[in-house]
């Protein structure tokens, strides 16, 4: 990691044992700042917006095979006995009055 002095504009190059908000004095000018990392919060906006995407396509996708399996059951049904029988699980679970 870099960082550069506000001063100088010297830029240092760091270890990776550094903390978020860090004293720094510049070997340079001997300037001493304190670095404030604003990385981090903006990665875990961007981690967020991304996790909010998947959320909505993949609900998008549910509904797109209910929807699905919902018009096409007649064509399903004839295919697999299997589909016959998941259809007819489904059909036990709404009240019929
Ligand atoms: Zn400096």
């Amino acid at each position: 990691m870099n960082i550069q002095c506000p001063n100088c504009e010297t830029i240092f190059d760091l270890q990776k044992n550094h903390k978020i908000n860090s004293k720094y004095k510049c070997s340079v000018c001997n300037h001493i700042w304190l670095e404030k990392k604003d990385k981090p919060n903006q990665i875990n906006s961007a981690e967020k917006a991304n996790l909010k995407t998947i959320f909505i396509i993949n609900t998008v996708f549910l509904f797109l095979v209910i929807l699905i399996t919902i018009i096409f059951r007649d064509h399903l049904e004839n295919i697999d006995s299997n589909w016959k029988a998941l259809y007819r699980f489904f059909d036990m679970l709404i009240p019929v009055q």
